[in-house]
């Protein structure tokens, strides 16, 4: 620290000043450190600044357009998709991420219809900024308007207001059992398996703990294909649609392997998960700035026009 105060100070104070000076030392020690670690961590995401764009951008061709994939890529020309459907709402809307493809605004409409007839309220979580691009928090995807997540919410009536921007929902996993617990409920099986089946759905992340679940109750297992086991994802799931055909410039991911991938894999993720839960590791102090990816050349053009 350049500022410490001088020898000649420390002989210059009583007793009680000095345990008062040293409070304060510490407390600018204390500034100083979070001040330093806030750099660290704010810097990077103001740096990109995907999230300031308010608006999607307008194409030349009246056709929206993916550039790069779906953790690093942006969308030309996104379709505004509304807050509130006719069974479904979208929680903190305030973040500003209800941007999408065409593909996306269509499945949306399907899937809002279908809960409508089911009598439930969808609750939807984030699909992406009005150009994509990087989020300044929350998401590593979600970046090409073909991602959302729906929370495991079992409602029946609209949210109140008040609840639109803080809704909290509980996990569906007891992460330590490896066993789903009293929050799940039967139409989050209907849910994911009409997500599953729709044509436009590339892939669904769930907790292991749900896929493994489903793999043991189900009696045609086809389905639970495009169920993919991720961390997290126990109090809502994410939807992954295909690249559109007409997107060149849209890098899709590599194909789901073959077969319902209700296997030993899956139980690795299980494994994995039990053992995080009951041994926690000790995080480390890494220090280390993570090296920006680069965005496709398109979407600086997209980025600033
Ligand atoms: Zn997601």
């Amino acid at each position: 620290m350049k500022h410490l105060p001088s020898p000649q100070l420390f002989k210059l104070t009583t007793p009680i000043k000095l345990i008062k000076l040293i409070k304060l030392i510490k407390l600018i020690k204390l500034i100083y450190m979070i001040s330093t670690v806030m750099l660290f961590i704010t810097i990077p995401s103001i740096a990109h600044g995907w999230h300031t764009i308010s608006t999607p951008s307008i194409t030349d061709q009246q056709q929206t357009e993916i550039w790069g994939s779906y953790a690093n890529g942006c969308i030309d020309g996104a379709i505004t998709i509304p807050t509130t459907g006719l069974s479904y709402q979208q929680v903190r809307p305030s973040r500003n991420r209800h941007y999408g493809t065409p593909q996306m605004a269509d499945f949306i409409a399907a899937i809002d219809r279908w809960a409508l007839r089911e009598n439930q309220i969808l609750i939807f979580g984030d699909i992406s900024q009005p150009r994509g691009g990087p989020a300044n928090f929350g998401h590593a995807s979600h970046q090409t308007g073909l991602d959302i997540d729906i929370w495991f919410e079992d409602r029946h009536e609209p949210l109140p207001p008040s609840l639109i921007e803080k809704l909290v929902t509980p996990s569906v996993v007891n992460p330590k059992t490896g066993t789903l617990n009293q929050h799940w409920c039967p139409f989050y099986r209907d849910l994911l398996f009409y997500s599953a089946t729709d044509p436009r759905t590339e892939r669904i992340f769930v907790n292991p703990v749900i896929k493994a679940a489903l793999c043991h109750s189900e009696k045609d297992r086809s389905w639970l294909r495009k169920l993919r086991p991720w961390f997290g994802h126990d109090s809502h799931f994410h939807i992954r649609l295909h690249c559109p055909k007409e997107s060149q410039g849209c890098i899709a991911q590599a194909p789901i392997p073959q077969g319902d991938g209700c296997d030993q894999d899956l139980q690795n993720w299980v494994n994995d998960q039990i053992n995080w839960h009951l041994n926690p590791p000790k995080k480390s102090a890494s220090t280390r700035a993570k090296v920006p990816k680069i965005l496709p050349s398109e979407c600086q053009v997209i980025k600033t026009e």
